[in-house]
């Protein structure tokens, strides 16, 4: 029987609810595909300065360098928003990030047909889209030296190279390649020459993929066509700043913050993580949405493990949970709510564990189908 250790770092406030769903399912995919999964917790963010001091502890460290892949679910404490250095839960991200050099940050984003509602924009701005974010994720701004800042000035420094724009190129290109073989590249090329690098970089690499349309955009641009003409996008491909904020902007499409999953690949093991954070003002309610962990767990074995069918019978059984009209509270504003975060978690998983009987499935109750939909 083949095996996989994946370290699983639950974090802070709802971080545990979603991520023990997203294990649940993970188990269940393991049962049915017949293959051993060793899934190791490790503490991170707030708990981790709660118990050493230390936002990512060398433990932690050494155990994710070991998995072939990391489960994450979220971190960020009100107590430590404030926080610095070794104390700071985001900081405590960042460092786990850049020890994994998971240089592309993967987000999918799409509109399941029953939640067009959620969104804030009309339904025929929203018709058909289905886009992934490829955001470079440990170059620019972010980590940029020289740094700092004093009572009158301060300073961050953009610097990308060559070979940091290349690797995170190559991930968007090949991604288009299982897609619609579309690229549009994200910069800002009128006013900064690390955009010009950029472009120059990414179209040079794009010769080596000549059947992928690579298209140059502004961000600005970019900015106002992901509200106008999501659906025109195939692959988005920026750099760090820039996807942080255009993911959030495209987030906001699918209608709930909560849906939403993301790879971050590098050499190493990946790390796999839902959208959202630690969502303090709902902690302990049992109302947070799992999808964006299970969807993430489902990127995991895709791009972590290397098993498609696995994520693809997970992603199909998200779809038609959906289908059949489970809502956790944040997919039903003002109106009564289904399914608290253990039961959207055991529908997800109950669907998996049938995976082989869509007789079984549907006479469960969810009219649910493992067809495409
Ligand atoms: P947030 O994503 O935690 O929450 C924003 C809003 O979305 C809140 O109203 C929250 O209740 C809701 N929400 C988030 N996830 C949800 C889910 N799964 N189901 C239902 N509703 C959900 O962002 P925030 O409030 O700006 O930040 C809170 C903390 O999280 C901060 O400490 C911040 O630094 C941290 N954070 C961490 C990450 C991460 O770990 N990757 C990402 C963003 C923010």
């Amino acid at each position: 029987m083949s095996g996989y250790t994946v370290a699983v770092l639950p974090g802070d406030g709802i971080g545990p609810e979603v991520t023990r769903e997203a294990v649940r399912v993970l188990r269940a995919v393991a049962d049915l595909f017949g293959f051993h999964l060793d899934l190791t917790e490790h503490p991170i963010g707030a708990t981790a300065v709660f118990q050493s001091g230390n936002a990512f502890p060398p433990d932690t460290r050494d155990a994710v360098l070991a998995a072939d892949a990391v489960l994450l679910g979220a971190v960020g404490h009100p107590a430590l928003a404030s926080a610095r250095g070794e104390r700071s839960p985001e900081a405590g991200l960042l460092a786990l990030r850049h020890r994994l050099g998971v240089f592309a940050n993967l987000r999918p984003v799409s509109l399941h047909p029953a939640l067009g509602h959620l969104s804030p924009l009309r339904p025929e701005r929203l018709h058909q889209v289905d886009l992934l974010i490829v955001r470079e994720l440990t170059g620019g701004l972010y980590y940029g030296e020289p740094r700092g800042k004093d009572a009158v000035s301060a300073v961050n420094t953009l610097r990308y190279t060559v070979p940091e724009i290349e690797r995170v190129a190559r991930v968007a290109l090949k991604a288009a390649r299982q897609r619609r073989s579309r690229v549009t590249s994200v910069d800002k090329a009128n006013v900064l020459e690390v955009s010009q690098l950029w472009r120059e970089t990414v179209s040079r690499v794009g010769l080596d993929y000549p059947d992928v349309h690579l298209l140059h955009l502004y961000v600005d641009y970019a900015a106002m066509r992901l509200i106008t003409d999501a659906a025109s996008f195939d692959v988005l491909l920026t750099e760090n700043m820039f996807g942080d904020i255009l993911s959030d902007e495209a987030a906001v499409l699918a209608g709930s913050l909560g849906l939403l999953p993301s790879a971050s690949l590098g050499d190493g093991p990946g790390l796999f993580e839902p959208v959202h954070g630690s969502a303090p003002d709902i902690v302990g309610k049992g109302v947070a949405n799992p999808l964006g962990a299970i969807g993430s767990a489902a990127l995991l074995l895709r791009y972590g493990l290397e098993l498609p069918e696995a994520a693809m019978l997970v992603e199909r059984a998200i779809d038609a949970v959906l289908a059949s009209g489970a809502r956790t509270r944040d997919m039903a504003p003002g109106g009564a709510f289904s399914l608290d975060t253990q039961a959207m978690g055991q529908a997800i998983a109950g669907l998996v564990v049938e995976g082989g009987s869509p007789s079984l499935m549907s006479s469960r109750g969810y009219g649910l189908s493992l067809e495409p939909l």
